[in-house]
């Protein structure tokens, strides 16, 4: 049996009636489990009406009583974490502790938000002038929207809605067609907690109704997380619509080896970046930068045999490692991507194409996959895979490696593995990466900071969650009033300035 999922307006489930559809499969089974709605301009009208008809009324809701409703919704969340998990893992694929884990980091921007009345304090100064106060409030936006990724169906629209609502903002989330179903129980969540109608909406679709998304009048501002193109694209057309926009893109997340490295700690750590959700992270490492063919020849000694071993299992069994890729389509490209490799010279270690799981022939399932002596010019190096295909790469020393580092086209997450301060405090200070770990394989930044890449992983001055997602979902007003206490100036013709 196959479930119908459909849209989220004004507080109610909305049947979709543009008659287009599209099909959801369990990455698992290769089986068809669900139908999505797909939206037709008319139906994110209706969304953006609801949501444009909730806004006065919740931007006057004290800060305080949009915490209240955060509150509830966040102990809502955790309560059907469970139920959460289940859904993600059933249409993406990733094993059920790494669903738990998306789970709880997109709490932890619920938890942010709660302490919205205190972030939107805004500042004030006494006598800019003789009898004069000047002060700058932060107020809501109006409609946002946000437009997300197949691969953290929980987490990367929590990076978004729950700043920009516990804002003032009324939302329409827009999830990936591939795994649509968590952002309606979240919906169901939110409603619960309290939240007026009309003030968190789900719109299921493909480029149709993003694309009515972006030129919508009313439609304020747009954050979009989602492949680099595709990046571009939203930056540039919601941009020619007068919206603010924030567009995060993919990556190519390198790991820099350094010789005194403890190399199994570096090992451990690139077994979970590289091959944790089967690769399909943006924060993950798809490069190893190995300094010196000493330490590039150990870390593939003991890397290799982990990889071969790893279990690669459907997600909701307890022992599995990795699960299967999300689609038929994503693993014919993954699969693409390593006979390439092999084509461009680079020697593959561990081959995980054809993963036979009996019982599961019509999974996606793909094995890890490992490449040693990859070069900057082959397009194994140069593009994101998106799967669980780590690259080796071998360099002569640090500053080649930085070098290297540096002119990829992407710049999300990076990492370093060493025991030499000096290093580790060069590399911190030179790498053109916005996210930087020091023997911290994946430094995704907490909540109360802000998360974002450099270089083509990001497009627009702001990240996400964090202080820069407060400023993202609100505008500044600046007061400045003077009282009459009998003092006269005169009329001035000059420029004003504070006497
Ligand atoms: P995607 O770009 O294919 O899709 C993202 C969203 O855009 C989806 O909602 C999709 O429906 C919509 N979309 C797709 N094509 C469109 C088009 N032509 N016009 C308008 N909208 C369109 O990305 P994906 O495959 O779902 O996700 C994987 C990508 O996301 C990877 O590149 C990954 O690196 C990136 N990602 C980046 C970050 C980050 O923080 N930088 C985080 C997660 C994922």
């Amino acid at each position: 049996m196959t479930t119908t999922i459909e849209h989220f307006i004004n507080g109610a489930n909305f049947p979709g009636n543009s008659g287009n559809s599209s099909a959801v499969f369990n990455p698992a089974t290769g089986e068809q489990s669900g139908t999505v709605a797909l939206a037709s301009p008319e139906e994110v009208n209706t969304a953006v009406a609801a949501a444009t008809a909730a806004f006065p009324a919740w931007a006057a809701t004290t800060p305080l009583n949009r915490a209240r409703v955060m509150f509830k919704f966040k102990d809502l969340v955790e309560q059907n974490s469970h139920k959460l998990k289940a859904l993600i893992t059933a249409e993406h694929g990733k094993i059920l502790s790494d669903a738990g884990g998306e789970v709880t980091r997109g709490m932890e921007v619920i938890e942010f938000a709660c302490g919205i009345p205190h972030l939107l304090k805004g500042q004030h100064s006494r006598n800019v002038g003789t009898g004069v106060d000047s002060w700058s409030e932060m107020l809501p936006l109006g409609v946002v929207a946000g437009i997300t990724p197949f691969n953290f169906p929980v987490m990367v629209p929590m990076w978004m809605f729950p700043v920009a609502i516990a804002c003032g903002n009324t939302f329409i989330l827009k999830p990936s067609e591939r795994d649509p179903s968590p952002a309606l129980l979240i919906a169901e969540l939110f409603s619960q907690a309290g939240l007026p109608n009309g003030v968190f909406n789900v719109i299921n679709g493909d480029k149709t109704a993003v694309d009515a998304l972006l030129s919508h009048d009313d439609v304020q501002a747009v954050s979009f997380v989602g492949s680099t193109p595709i990046a571009q694209y939203i930056y540039a057309t919601a941009s020619k619509h007068g919206k603010r926009v924030q567009a995060l893109g993919g990556a190519k997340n390198h790991m820099l080896i350094m010789p005194d490295a403890d190399m199994d700690q570096a090992v451990d750590a690139l077994m979970g970046a590289a091959y944790g959700s089967a690769g399909e992270r943006c924060m993950a490492i798809s490069v190893a930068v190995c300094v010196g063919d000493e330490a590039a020849d150990q870390l593939i000694e003991k890397l290799a045999p982990k990889v071969q071993s790893l279990k690669v299992l459907p997600g909701t069994e307890a022992e599995a490692e990795m699960g299967p890729l999300v689609t038929a389509a994503h693993l014919e490209r993954v699969t693409g991507y390593v006979d390439l490799g092999v084509e461009e010279g680079a020697t593959l270690i561990v081959d995980g194409r054809n993963h036979q799981l009996p019982g599961h022939e019509g999974g996606y399932f793909i094995g890890g996959c490992l490449f040693d002596n990859v070069s900057k010019d082959m397009r194994i190096y140069k593009e994101e895979i998106f799967g669980p295909v780590l690259c080796v790469v071998r360099v002569p020393s640090f500053d080649v490696g930085c070098e290297l580092i540096n002119k990829h086209e992407y710049g999300n997450g990076t990492a370093i593995f060493t025991r030499d301060g000096d290093s580790a405090r060069q590399f911190t200070h030179s790498i053109q990466v916005g996210m930087v770990g020091v023997n911290v394989p994946i430094p995704v930044p907490m909540a109360f900071h802000s998360f974002g890449g450099w270089k083509r992983s990001l497009f627009g001055p702001l990240y996400v969650h964090g202080p820069d997602g407060v400023k993202f979902y609100t505008r500044m007003k600046t007061m400045t009033s003077r009282w009459p206490r009998g003092i006269r100036e005169g009329s001035d013709f000059s420029m004003p300035t504070m006497k």
